[in-house]
């Protein structure tokens, strides 16, 4: 009973003192013993930019609050002269000369831009993916910023959601390497670089998961749900080593992830081990008082005990944690906490030995949106395109006649980049008629009409348009836009419509309840249609759309996300086969919005879903008027080529907690060009302690076939890939019969299957 009740907490207690002390960190302890109540609350306050004028930054109101010691770090600045300074002000006129974050979303690109996340996933190349991080870190860094709110890992499952065209989909592997390709890409090997920023993974946690799919609503997930399929990624980004945290708006449990004690300190700390700093997202804890949490002092309170650290513009902690100190609700050890972990941060950004590290003008000329860097920007995005439709071998298309291009995002810079391309130069980015021009102009004769708006509602298009800013809408009536398309579309061999959302149709707060194309180019497309021209649709979009019609009726779809800086001459290269499409996606595409939500790797009730072919049958798992399946699944996504797949074998039928079981499939070119195909290993546990999915992803591989050529290709799995959580939450592997399915999309694979004993 002594040792239980006495001997052991003691031992505990030193064992965490010792390790706490192991990890503390001599400068940041000694700053820290220096520093005043006010300047400790000052560290863990992030303001806005506010007023900054380049050369006069001295005569802002945020220089006053920076020299006083109010100040933290600074969100939304761009420009390296200004960032230069205002860090000076930091280092020079507070008491303590202690440097500024440098905060932005940097989250698919700088000035060059890449595809948006969304767009990114579907290249399903990691490699890729993490240069597309690296090159994004370089340009902000070469601008004076030191930390990005990317990765966004939120997997989602609803594609109302406006915010879904900032994650990587609805598959938590796939999220989990993307997550740690990002990380890598931002933060590399050595912080302390001047080219590498520190990332912040987001929005911890659950935040794809709002009710309704309406942007900033609530949360109820059961725990198992939670620890299987929308944890992961932000897991993975914790165990790359991410040094930042962002605490999502929507409430957990009952309670905002701001002021989440068993989110932020319970699981983020002490079962994962984190050891960077937390951050609220904009007002998130200002945004407690609505959720009913109590007034700002109360809801600071509780978020700074609940382990949050930093505060994003409300100043909830800069003006009541000092009351709240005085008053006993905030101890100084929290306090003390969450300063050392912000100071740490700048510490390993290497910011006390060089505050200007990220402030050298020079390296702003040489190394932002250079011709390498756009050239790396084209590639990405035409390996992110994911071709959905190719009736008769339409695509590619022919490099002679005349080509019809049409549609209100056929000509349209100010779309290309997509949501959150805050430091994007718009009027750069290269527009689908630009690059049409620039890549077959000299063969081909391109005719151009605009032939529609984005929408017959202008206001709604206003409403989704950040800040008020102007329409770029086409006074001509629809009448004329139409007959105009028509006229120039009976001249042309080929038809091309430049169709879907505009930019700000998706990212935050851009939730839609119809998902559909917008109805003026649903019509637009049909009397293109009409023509009897072959018609190739270019589909713009941020998220998941319902393509239940156009999947029936346009021979060709192309759909390329928002492409980047560099879109037009990326899309012009996947039109014309110079490079054969490879994308695959990373998201269902549901028939109706009424499936919402629709996902591959889904749990089978106790009734089958019966209708594969569209029977409909009584006290099935059914809807009486549509079908179950998607009409694009998971994983699918077309190439110019065919690919066959034949010869599945496993290394053993049988496998015991440490052996690696190996599982091989030949992949046959078949078709006429040079392609790339993504080879997805899927799993199932067909029997558990728990329900478990029909199938997961757990495995895959782009790889690069000429034509007529065929390759083996291996998975190993292991223990590791066979776990899941319990009921218990334990992560395990049970005994007993694995599914195992190889191909080319979630729904068409071929099929084996091993049992797992364990000693
Ligand atoms: C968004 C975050 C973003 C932050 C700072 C918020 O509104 O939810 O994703 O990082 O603003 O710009």
């Amino acid at each position: 009973k002594i040792l239980k009740s006495i001997i052991l907490p003691v031992l505990m207690l030193c064992c965490t003192i010792l390790l706490q002390a192991q990890e503390t960190n001599p400068f940041v302890e000694e700053l820290l013993g220096k520093m005043t109540l006010e300047e400790k609350i000052g560290q863990l306050n992030l303001p806005g930019s506010g007023d900054v004028v380049t050369g006069q930054a001295q005569n802002s109101d945020i220089a006053k609050k920076i020299e006083a010691g109010m100040v933290g770090g600074l969100l939304n600045i761009t420009s390296v002269e200004k960032i230069k300074e205002v860090q000076k002000i930091a280092v020079e006129k507070s008491r303590l000369k202690i440097p500024l974050l440098f905060g932005l979303d940097v989250i698919h690109g700088y000035r060059t831009t890449f595809p948006i996340p969304l767009g990114l996933s579907t290249s399903w190349d990691m490699g890729l993916i993490e240069k597309t991080a690296r090159m994004a870190a370089t340009e902000a860094s070469a601008d004076g910023i030191n930390w990005t709110f990317s990765p966004m890992v939120d997997i989602s499952r609803d594609p109302r959601w406006g915010r879904f065209s900032e994650g990587s989909g609805e598959d938590p592997y796939l999220g989990s390497e993307i997550a740690k390709a990002m990380v890598r890409g931002y933060q590399g090997d050595d912080l302390t670089k001047n080219n590498t920023i520190m990332s912040c993974v987001k929005h911890f946690a659950l935040y794809g998961a709002s009710e309704a799919g309406r942007d900033y609503n609530t949360v109820d997930m059961s725990r198992i749900r939670m620890y299987n399929e929308y944890l992961p990624p932000y897991k993975a980004a914790i165990d790359a080593g991410v040094g930042s945290v962002m605490a999502s708006f929507n409430e957990i449990d009952g309670i905002p992830a701001t002021g989440n004690k068993w989110l932020l300190t319970d699981l983020l700390r002490k079962q994962w081990g984190f050891k960077g700093f937390v951050v609220s997202d904009y007002t998130g804890v200002n945004e407690m008082i609505e959720h009913g949490m109590g007034d700002l002092q109360t809801s600071s309170a509780l978020a700074l005990n609940a382990g949050l650290d930093m505060d994003m513009i409300g100043e909830g902690f800069l003006t009541t944690l000092m009351k709240s100190v005085e008053e006993g609700s905030v101890n100084m050890i929290q306090i003390d906490n969450a300063v050392r972990r912000i100071l740490k941060a700048k510490y390993d950004l290497g910011l006390f030995d060089d505050p200007y590290k990220y402030c050298d003008i020079n390296r702003a000329q040489a190394e932002i949106f250079t011709e390498d860097n756009r050239h790396f920007s084209r590639e990405v995005a035409s390996q992110s395109m994911v071709l959905l439709k190719n009736e008769n071998q339409l695509l590619p298309l022919k490099k002679s006649g005349t080509i019809a291009i049409v549609g209100p995002l056929a000509n349209s810079k100010e779309n290309m980049a997509g949501t959150w391309s805050v430091a994007t130069v718009q009027n750069k980015s290269i527009a689908l008629l630009e690059g049409l021009n620039t890549v077959v102009g000299d063969k081909v004769k391109i005719v151009y009409a605009k032939g529609s708006n984005l929408t017959y509602d202008a206001e709604l298009e206003q409403r989704a348009t950040m800040f008020g800013k102007e329409l770029n809408r086409d006074n001509r009536s629809d009448a004329v836009l139409l007959n105009e398309a028509l006229e120039i579309a009976s001249k042309a061999d080929v038809i091309v419509a430049a169709l879907g959302e505009s930019a700000e149709f998706s990212g935050e707060s851009s939730s839609r309840t119809n998902i559909e194309i917008p109805q003026v180019q649903q019509d637009l497309l049909k009397a293109l249609l009409k023509t009897g021209k072959p018609v190739v649709m270019v589909l713009f979009t941020g998220r998941p759309l319902v393509l239940k019609e156009e999947s029936k009726t346009v021979p060709a779809i192309l759909n390329v996300w928002f492409p980047g800086s560099e879109a037009g001459l990326a899309i012009s290269d996947v039109l014309f086969g110079d490079v054969n499409p490879s994308g695959k996606l990373t998201a269902t595409f549901p028939r109706s919005i009424g499936q919402i939500p629709l996902f591959y790797n889904h749990k089978n009730t106790g009734r089958p879903l019966q209708n594969k072919e569209g029977k409909f049958e009584k006290f099935t798992s059914n809807y009486i008027d549509e079908r179950n399946e998607p009409v694009y699944p998971f994983g699918f996504g077309l190439s110019y080529t065919n690919f066959t797949y034949d010869n599945l074998r496993l290394s053993s039928d049988k496998m015991t907690e440490n052996d690696t079981i190996k599982v091989t499939v030949d992949v046959t070119n078949t078709g006429d060009f040079d392609g790339k195909e993504v080879v997805q290993l899927y799993i199932r546990d067909v029997i558990g302690t728990v329900t478990r999915p029909v199938k997961e992803l757990k495995g895959f591989q782009k790889v690069a076939l000429n034509k007529g050529e065929t390759k083996s290709v291996t998975f190993s799995i292991t223990i590791e890939d066979l776990k899941f959580y319990n009921y218990d939450l334990d992560y395990v592997a049970e005994p007993g019969e694995f599914e195992i399915f190889i191909g080319t999309n979630s729904d068409d694979t071929l099929k084996t299957s091993f049992r797992l004993e364990m000693n």
